[in-house]
């Protein structure tokens, strides 16, 4: 017997005939005599919806007002599945994130979670209960209600799981497993048996959501066994996620492309090449909590220089407006910005003993005529900013260039 966090994407409950599935297939695992924790998103669409409805409202809603809103989607579902369940004669009770007393941190809209009361929890189980668990929702210190950011029902049901040190956390969503990239824009795409965390870690904060990037920090800080399988398909292991990294002399170079379309490249010209400007500049950035990606800064002439750096999209407008006012401030010869370029990653552990991937992925991007705008390296990946009209060439050419497409 083993405790088994079952975690649910708006796609699997996305209507009540889906919801009845779901409570089926936690019926399955309750008959083997496992304790299950399930922890559904809101229905899919729904919390655009929500926050739709508060952006009809206001154009920059309250944060602690979003989060009462965005957290209701969540409310709703962990209610119709544990109806669902008592439908086939199982015992079950659903618990919203500020009932169990999930405990986060204050930073409404992306709080993260400090700590989980298991007890409520433990002592349903005990009494045979199936609990639901409403995901991307807690309480902060003074009670007010937070939600964990977007996608965060990944990081809700890796932390119970982690609180709770359950045997297995099982991510169930609409495809059946972590793709070599994402199966929708290249359906050659393959699926992984399994990725090692750091792997999963890169190619989620470079832009693969299936998973949510503070699952899979939580999962690997405190050892949760992570797996993402399809709730549409009963076969299958889909992808684990593992701690060690594969020593078999056959392991790929690449194990995956990611790439996020959300990024917006800004350049501040001719600065004043001197001590305390980057600060400068990026400081204020940094104060509107505008999260700075890739940052360029070219080589000095005239005793002036160029100064690049990507934002996310949706704080494109913003940037531009601080850094025109800073470009007054610094005497820069003014400012220059592009919100229709995308991010392309290679990554993979691989790499660290293999020297030319970079040179390889240029050449490839070059024989199409794609641009590379900028560039990034770390030990196990490489990311260029590009034209966004070019992201699906660019992704499928790499993935075939890096022999992704084949069985490994
Ligand atoms: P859920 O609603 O279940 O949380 P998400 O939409 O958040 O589902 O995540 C699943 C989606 O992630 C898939 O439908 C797929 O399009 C996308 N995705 C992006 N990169 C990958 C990848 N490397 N492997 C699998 N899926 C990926
Ligand atoms: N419902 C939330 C969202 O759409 C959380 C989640 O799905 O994980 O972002
Ligand atoms: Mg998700």
């Amino acid at each position: 017997m083993a405790l088994i966090v079952q975690k649910f994407g708006g796609t699997s409950v996305a209507t009540t005939e889906r919801i009845k599935n779901v409570a089926k297939r936690v019926a399955r695992w309750k008959a083997q005599g496992h304790d299950i924790i399930v922890v559904p998103s809101a229905m899919s669409g729904e919390t655009n919806r929500l926050i739709g409805l508060a952006k009809e409202i206001s154009a920059s809603p309250n944060p602690r007002e979003l989060d009462v809103i965005a957290s209701t989607g969540e409310q709703v579902t962990i209610a119709l599945l544990a109806m669902a369940m008592q439908e086939l004669g199982l015992k079950a009770k659903s618990y919203t994130g500020p009932q169990v007393r999930v405990l986060t941190d204050s930073t409404f809209t992306k709080a993260r979670i400090l700590q989980i009361d298991d007890a409520r929890i433990r002592k349903d189980l005990a009494s045979g209960h199936v609990v639901v668990v409403a995901g991307f929702q807690g309480a902060d210190g003074h009670g007010n209600i937070t939600t964990l950011g977007r996608g965060g029902s990944d990081t809700s049901a890796v932390a119970l799981a982690a609180a709770l040190k359950a045997d297995e956390c099982q991510i169930y969503t609409d495809v059946d497993g972590v793709y070599t990239t994402d199966p929708r824009v290249v359906p050659e795409a393959r699926k992984l048996d399994t990725i090692t965390f750091e792997e999963m870690l890169e190619m989620a904060s470079l832009g693969s959501k299936v998973l949510q990037i503070r699952s899979v920090e939580f999962a690997g800080k405190y050892k949760v066994k992570l797996r993402v399988l399809s709730s549409f398909e009963d076969e299958g292991e889909g992808t684990l996620i593992t701690v060690e990294e594969d020593n078999n002399m056959e392991q790929p170079i690449i194990s995956g492309i990611a790439f996020n379309r959300d990024e917006a490249k800004v350049t501040i010209l001719g600065v004043p090449d001197r001590p305390g400007v980057a600060y400068q500049i990026l400081g204020p950035i940094a104060d509107a909590n505008c999260d700075v990606d890739m940052i360029i800064q070219n080589v000095a002439h005239d005793g002036t220089t160029d100064f690049s750096f990507t934002v996310n999209r949706s704080d494109y407008s913003k940037t531009m407006e601080l850094l025109n006012g800073i470009a007054t401030k610094l005497n820069a010869r003014g400012v220059v910005g592009d919100n229709k370029t995308c991010k392309v990653s290679a990554v993979g552990v691989g790499m660290r003993s293999h020297p030319g991937v970079a040179s390889k992925m240029f050449k490839e991007l070059g024989a199409e005529g794609i641009n590379i705008q900028m560039i990034s390296t770390s030990e196990i990946k490489i990311s260029v900013v590009i034209e966004e009209k070019y992201l699906e060439l660019a992704v499928r050419v790499l993935h075939k260039a890096f022999g992704l497409d084949k069985p490994a």
